[in-house]
């Protein structure tokens, strides 16, 4: 087994108040800022550059390279916009770590700030989860009473609950006070983001990661994980395992490896699929257990890292009603800007309506193909290709469960009662 669980962004998860400056100082918060404050921006952007820190989004972007990208100081705004619309479904990586610890997010955005020579910050949280809100409000509050902000200005900015303002120019969009819709791109928003200025969008996760980078250095960070995933990362287990939860661990773990810790498989079943990383990335089967959980090798598998959101099913569920639960989201989350995903959506979930009722046919079980093969990569955002991806995938391992669509209902294949969680 990969040597060791890596608890950097959850080592304080189980202290008492964790979330309060308190404890966060008790157990070494601020020290890496007051390291910063220390250093010239140029410096913090080349440290974490050699980290190899990739976004924790879920695109894997290189965070330092992303903000190398900001065109040089003209003594106009420019600004950081954390995204913390956490929405990918599986995905719950982020929402229980600003609740455990705000804090080292906070820290970590006055570091970037600092980088990137910006004194406005923005955390663009999803509307859904008040309790976070609050909670990123006080901390932001009591860093600033502290005086540890100095003049940065870090607004909390709760969205509405549209999945699409997760992207981030539909985010950008959104904060800007208008309705949630993606952006052509380029220019990319380190050129023209927020109000047309030069911006810095970053998942919460990657912000989170920039303190213990100051702390531990660049080669501690990149001497984790694996050559092209370097460091630790948030692993979300989630379904019929016997200890959902949050594991973090160095890249490049396995599904095996984090099965161990999480108690494995609910007793008396097997391993059936699951998702590396939310319903956007292709399932992968018991095959997969073994293969290493970093950008390259679960892109080689056949499927995409992602959120690292692992959605584990066994045997009980029927993959066509999974597909059809995940296709009623992209389908409702769809932002209607472009013709190949709103519409191939609504055909996708009529068809998949059809065959989890086993009223499909041959022609319908072709037509989804079709249609998912039209909506991908002629879609104007990520959206679109994602919806796609829990149909492709499923016909690609478990073409025989659609086949068996066209006569009898999944309910009736896979009772839902024994799938159910306690
Ligand atoms: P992307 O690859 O287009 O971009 C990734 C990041 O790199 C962006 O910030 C982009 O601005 C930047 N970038 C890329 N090329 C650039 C360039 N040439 N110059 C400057 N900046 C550049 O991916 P995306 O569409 O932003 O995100 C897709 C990912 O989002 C998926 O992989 C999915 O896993 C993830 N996702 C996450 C959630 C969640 O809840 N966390 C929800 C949905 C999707
Ligand atoms: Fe909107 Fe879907 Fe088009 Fe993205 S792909 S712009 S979500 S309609």
């Amino acid at each position: 087994m990969t040597d060791v669980l890596t608890p950097v962004l959850s080592d304080i998860w189980d202290a008492e108040a964790s979330w309060t400056l308190q404890t966060y100082r008790e157990h070494g918060g601020y020290r890496a800022l007051a390291i910063a404050n220390d250093m010239a921006p140029g410096d913090i952007v080349n440290l974490v550059k050699g980290s190899n820190l990739r976004g924790r989004g879920g695109a894997g972007f290189p965070t330092g390279l992303k903000w190398s990208f900001l065109p040089p100081p003209d003594g106009g705004p420019r600004y950081l916009v954390v995204n913390a619309d956490e929405s990918e479904p599986g995905t719950c990586k982020d929402i229980p770590l600003m609740m455990a610890n705000p804090h080292v997010l906070v820290e970590g955005v006055a570091i970037t700030s600092r980088a990137i020579g910006c004194d406005h910050a923005f955390i663009y949280l999803r509307g859904e989860v008040v309790q976070v809100y609050r909670r990123l409000l006080a901390a932001v509050r009591e860093a600033s009473d502290a005086g540890l902000l100095g003049d940065l200005r870090v607004t909390v900015h709760a969205g509405a609950g549209a999945y699409i303002c997760g992207e981030e120019t539909a985010l950008l969009d959104s904060l800007e006070g208008r309705r949630g819709q993606p952006r052509l791109k380029p220019p990319f928003p380190a050129v023209a983001g927020l109000y047309a200025r030069p911006t810095v969008v970053n998942n919460v996760e990657s912000i989170a990661s920039v303190p213990g980078i100051v702390l531990g250095g660049a080669e501690w960070f990149s001497g984790l994980g694996t050559a092209k995933s370097s460091g630790h990362g948030i692993f979300s287990l989630s379904g019929h395992v016997e200890r959902p939860g949050q594991y973090e661990a160095p890249m490049g773990i396995t599904l095996r490896e984090l099965l161990e810790l999480a108690g494995g498989i609910r007793r008396g079943h097997r391993l059936k699929f699951w998702t590396p990383g939310g319903s956007s990335t292709p399932i992968l089967t018991q095959e997969h257990l073994d293969v290493p959980l970093d950008f390259d090798s679960v892109a080689a598998a056949g499927s995409m890292l992602g959120t690292r959101a692992l959605q584990i099913f066994d045997e009980t569920v029927s993959v066509v009603r999974a597909v059809t639960r995940w296709i009623d989201f992209y389908k409702h989350e769809s932002c209607g800007k472009c013709t190949p995903c709103r519409e191939g959506t609504y055909w996708m979930q009529q068809l998949m309506h059809r065959l989890e009722a086993g009223q499909g046919t041959p022609e319908d079980i072709q037509t989804l193909d079709d249609v998912a093969n039209n909506i991908f990569g002629r879609s104007f955002c990520a959206l679109g290709d994602a919806a796609t991806t829990p149909v492709t995938s499923g016909l690609q391992h478990f073409r025989d469960e659609f086949e068996a669509g066209c006569h009898t209902p999944a309910w009736e294949l896979f009772p839902p009662e024994a799938s159910a969680l306690e």
